[in-house]
């Protein structure tokens, strides 16, 4: 490894310069993230899960003169209105598209046929082998650490990592934990071709993040997260007022329909796009632990990809 990247399969399937691809994230990513993101070298991945369909189609625009370099829409299967997302998407010329949460069998083809570059995250070796047959072209490995929606196994980055490399040939994209370079070079020695970054990301002037949600994620300390609402959408969140009601629901033996309607509607809205730090639900992955300053989106590409340059010269004296 040289730490420069002419010859990554993932910036050349991209073509993008550093193989750092920020991640879709519900109410922090729209354009003005991920134009910032694509501007600095990386891959800026709009989030559609948080966005009727048309403040999509703006969104993409804006996007669209905010930078001349590639980005992406992520779309998340489980959210509504997904057939129209992919419809503006398609219409709006957009190169590169990240699914989630869903079956990648459901999407791909359609947009493949179009000409759109397709990647498809997963959680579990299980999901990389449908992705290999759906016919992605790339594929994030996301594990526990994360932040928002994650696998119910609790499958860690460092297992997850290798267990996929060995079993699909895909260009392989490594997230979960990882927002620095060290991590960024642990992630390639894992046998990741690029690592995706969402945590770092929402601290940013550029994220559309409610200031109260940034300045969480700033303060947030080791362990402030866990992952929750196994009997729905496992989601790991920041554990506030609303986090111990679930989990108080929970160990007095919830179901999951008594869970849902304590869940309610716009919980993740009411955080992280309102700022309410009691009622909302705060996604946020565990490297919140070490995210300790708001910082431009260039800044951070800039400093991991130095890191990781001098965490590759401290291996070669060991
Ligand atoms: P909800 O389903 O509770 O509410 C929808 C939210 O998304 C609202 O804030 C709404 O904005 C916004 N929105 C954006 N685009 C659309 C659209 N096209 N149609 C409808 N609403 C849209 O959102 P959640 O994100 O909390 O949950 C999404 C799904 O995941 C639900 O099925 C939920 O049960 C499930 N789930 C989610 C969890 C989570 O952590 N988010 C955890 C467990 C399950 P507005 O208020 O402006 O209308």
């Amino acid at each position: 490894m040289s730490g420069n990247f002419d010859n990554n399969t993932i910036c050349k399937l991209f073509g993008i310069r550093f193989p750092i691809i920020q991640a879709g994230m519900i109410w922090c990513s729209g354009w003005e993230l991920a134009s910032a993101v694509s501007n600095a070298g990386g891959l800026g991945i709009i989030g559609s899960g948080s966005m009727y369909p048309d403040v999509l189609r703006e969104q993409i625009r804006k996007c669209k003169v905010a930078t001349g370099k590639p980005f992406a829409v992520n779309v998340p299967l489980l959210y509504p209105d997904i057939d129209e997302h992919i419809r503006i998407i398609i219409e709006e010329g957009v190169k590169i598209v990240f699914t989630s949460a869903g079956n990648p069998k459901t999407y791909t083809a359609l947009l493949k046929e179009k000409g759109i570059t397709v990647v498809h995250v997963v959680s579990a070796v299980k999901f990389a082998l449908k992705c290999q047959e759906a016919g992605v072209d790339a594929i994030v490995a996301e594990g526990f650490e994360a932040g928002g929606h994650n696998g119910r196994e609790e499958t860690t980055t460092l297992v997850l990592i290798p267990a996929v490399r060995q079993a699909v040939k895909l260009p392989l994209i490594a997230a979960g934990g990882i927002g620095s370079g060290a991590q960024m070079a642990a992630a390639f020695a894992l046998g990741a071709d690029a690592v995706q970054v969402g945590s770092r990301f929402v601290a940013t002037p550029e994220s559309s993040a409610h200031i109260n949600f940034k300045n969480a994620v700033v303060n947030a300390k080791e362990g402030d997260t866990q992952l929750t609402l196994k009997q729905l959408t496992p989601v790991r969140l920041i554990k506030n007022r609303f986090f111990k009601e679930v989990d108080a629901a929970e160990k007095a033996g919830a179901n999951a329909e008594a869970l849902q309607t304590l869940l309610g509607r716009a919980r993740a809205k009411k955080g992280m796009h309102e700022g309410d730090l009691e009622e909302g639900e705060l996604e946020i992955g565990q490297v919140s632990g070490s995210i300790h300053e708001i910082k431009p989106a260039a800044q951070i590409v800039e400093e991991m990809i130095g890191e990781f340059r001098s965490v590759l010269e401290r291996l070669k004296s060991i």
